[in-house]
């Protein structure tokens, strides 16, 4: 039998309490959902100042290629150092530094595959324009520093690695690429001043006598004197390179003979100068130690490079120590191939 007094005993509940327990649960809460709430504000605000950031960047990318195209088209383009400015001619020993304008303001840097600026380097000097090819594209497979050394593909700021990429992802050959020089070459020729040097094939070269007179040719626009070396003296003819003073690039004293022979005006790389500062003779040329590698003076001040013709009169050839990143591969490659001109040389 039930206690029927147990069962109906009434709870004994504090009303006060309950309410002050749930009161803390609901602030509690609420304090939860207002911290939340202003994370997700602060990560808002976060993203919109981002992308107003971005928005700015691009808005300013476009005035400055307006404010380019502009100039250019006024002829009076100033020398903005945009990325195109900045890869100007700076590949390679004669171009490191910036230059004035892009070659091409119609093209972007992942069109370019050939740069042509004026180039404020230290060792060309002032006033003086530079052409920057692709090297995998133009150079000969013969040259010895091919990938191995060079120092215009291994040039700072990576130019002639993109101006490379971009022309293998055009599909161009070193003709497509001769043309596109000659086309920036007639183009500057119409602005630069009378008096403005061209440096030709800061990185890259003519490998073949078409594309050397493709180039030749679009140089008879250029007022001034042009000048340059080349790796393929032994089958490009002089003739191709008109009135550019294009010197042979030869890497032992040897090769002097067969690239005077042919008309050229020799210049060869060393691992160091055997008499100081002072020519010295070897293999019936007296070696001139470039005088901007030796003393602070510039191309656009010595000009012994542009007289091709006084050089070989004088029977006079300009020496280059090894440089650059690459310089030591060079040097050994320099060491080889003296080794096998002495080895042959004995042997005949
Ligand atoms: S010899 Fe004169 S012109 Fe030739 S690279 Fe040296 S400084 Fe320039």
């Amino acid at each position: 039998m039930s206690n029927a007094n147990e069962c109906t005993k009434p709870m004994q509940v504090n009303y006060n309490e309950c309410a002050a327990e749930d009161l803390d649960r609901l602030h509690e809460s609420v304090r939860k959902a207002e911290q939340r709430q202003s994370e997700w504000r602060l990560r808002l605000e976060m993203r919109a100042a981002g992308a107003e950031r971005a928005r700015r960047a691009r808005a300013h990318r476009q005035r400055h290629v307006l404010q380019h195209r502009a100039r250019a088209a006024r002829g009076t383009r100033r020398s903005p150092r945009s990325s195109h400015t900045k890869a100007a001619a700076s590949a390679g020993s004669d171009g490191g530094g910036d230059g004035d304008g892009p070659s091409d303001p119609h093209k972007s840097k992942h069109e370019q595959t050939v740069i042509l600026v004026k180039t404020r380097n230290k060792k060309l000097g002032k006033g003086v324009w530079a052409s920057t090819l692709p090297v995998r594209q133009t150079c000969p497979r013969s040259c010895p520093f091919l990938d191995n050394g060079c120092y215009g593909q291994r040039g700072p700021g990576g130019h002639v690695a993109r101006l490379e990429r971009n022309a293998a992802r055009q599909g161009l050959t070193a003709l497509d690429i001769a043309r596109e020089e000659a086309r920036l070459i007639r183009r500057a020729a119409r602005k630069a001043p009378a008096t403005a040097l061209l440096r030709l094939h800061v990185s890259g070269d003519s490998s073949t006598t078409e594309s050397a007179e493709i180039v030749g040719e679009a140089c008879e626009a250029w007022k001034a004197r042009a000048w340059g070396y080349t790796h393929c003296w032994a089958w490009v003819p002089r003739a191709a390179w008109r009135a550019v003073s294009m010197l042979a690039s030869i890497e032992t004293p040897d090769q002097a003979k067969s690239a005077l022979a042919r008309g050229y005006a020799v210049s060869m790389t060393v691992s160091a100068f055997p008499n100081g500062k002072r020519p010295w003779v070897e293999g019936g040329v007296t070696w001139i130690p470039c005088p901007a590698q030796m003393r602070r003076t510039t191309c656009a001040e010595c000009r012994l490079c542009l007289d091709d013709e006084g050089l070989i009169r004088r029977r006079q050839g300009i020496a280059f120590r090894e440089h650059g990143s690459g310089k030591l591969r060079v040097r050994e490659t320099l060491v080889q191939l003296r080794k096998k001109a002495l080895g042959d040389g004995g042997a005949s």
